[in-house]
């Protein structure tokens, strides 16, 4: 049979006990350091992102370019083959206006957050990224979009040396 434990031995620590150092208190900066492979495909996508350019890799079975690349094509079940360079424009596939933070917290100006089908890669092949220069009332789906990418001293490999897509044309 169970018994509902009502009190407990011992008391809790007070403020005072605090304040006067009772108490051994251990104050520790925690600083992880760790390394990530990122892996064949997405290592040389980030290289050439620096360079200002988007790859993509192709698999000459079913004729798809895949981006973000992968090495294996999951439709044929076999390794992919080439390498090719695409474009920096796209179309908006879908698109979220987000008003809340990563903190929860409300935002005074939303986050502008959409999947970009690249020029150049097969249909629904799409990067997740920011759209800017753009009022969140005018995005549409269908809109074409552009890289804005970062000046090439800033570029470090990474998905945000393109800082956002902005609308292109009257689209
Ligand atoms: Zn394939």
């Amino acid at each position: 049979m169970s018994q509902k434990i009502t009190s407990y031995p011992g008391h809790e620590i007070t403020p005072e006990e605090v304040k006067e150092q009772k108490y051994l208190d251990v104050v520790y900066k925690f600083e992880p350091k760790y390394s990530w492979a990122a892996g064949v495909a997405i290592s040389h996508f980030l290289a050439e992102l620096k360079e200002g350019r988007i790859v993509a890799r192709k698999c000459t079975n079913c004729e798809r370019i895949l981006v973000p690349p992968r090495m294996y094509c999951e439709k044929c079940f076999r390794p992919t083959d080439e390498w090719i360079t695409i474009k920096d424009t796209g179309t908006v596939n879908t698109y979220s206006i987000s008003h809340v933070g990563t903190d929860a917290m409300r935002l005074k100006k939303p986050i502008l957050v959409a999947v970009v089908d690249i020029d150049g890669a097969s249909p629904g092949m799409g990067i997740l990224h920011n759209l800017g220069e753009v009022e969140p009332s005018k995005i549409k789906v269908g809109m074409k979009v552009k890289a804005v990418w970062k000046p090439s001293s800033e570029r470090q490999g990474s998905i945000l040396d393109i800082r956002y897509f902005k609308p292109v044309g009257d689209s």
